[in-house]
């Protein structure tokens, strides 16, 4: 059992491994940018990066960068972690980005208490180790505890 109260820093799990399709979001995140592919074809975001739209299935796929700010769609509190040594409470949410794609990630700079599904976010970029900026979401506006 961890201590209470929030975690010192975000949760890390294992590392995210850059793949053939998705270096161009890592790379991005290395330079604290957020990239999302869009369709040509059908003008929707993908992501998770992928090869091919999943919505009209072309492969004329192009990398974007995203303001990074949002809404929280949903999310939940961990409280109880599946990885060892991880530090918790912790939030986990599905961002909402403005461009109306959706992303996965952690909410941090905030107590798990205040974190509220609709809340405005914007991106941040954690450096978990040399070379690896993990994309995770803040309050877009300051937060007392
Ligand atoms: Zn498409």
């Amino acid at each position: 059992m961890t201590a209470a109260g929030p975690a010192a820093e975000p949760p890390f799990g294992p590392l995210p491994q850059s793949t053939a399709v998705s270096e161009v979001h890592w790379g991005a995140a290395k330079i604290e940018r957020l990239a999302v592919q869009r369709c040509d074809q059908c003008q929707r975001y993908v992501f998770n990066p992928a090869t091919t739209c999943p919505y009209c299935l072309s492969a004329d796929l192009t990398w974007r960068t995203s303001s990074g700010r949002g809404v929280i769609h949903t999310m939940t509190t961990v409280h109880r972690t599946p990885t060892p040594g991880v530090g918790t409470p912790y939030v986990v949410a599905v961002i909402e980005l403005e461009e109306g794609w959706y992303m996965l990630s952690n909410i941090i700079d905030c107590p798990p208490e205040r974190v509220s599904i609709g809340m405005p976010v914007t991106v941040t970029f954690w450096p978990a180790a040399p070379g690896i900026g993990l994309p995770l979401f803040k309050p877009a506006t300051e937060v007392s505890s």
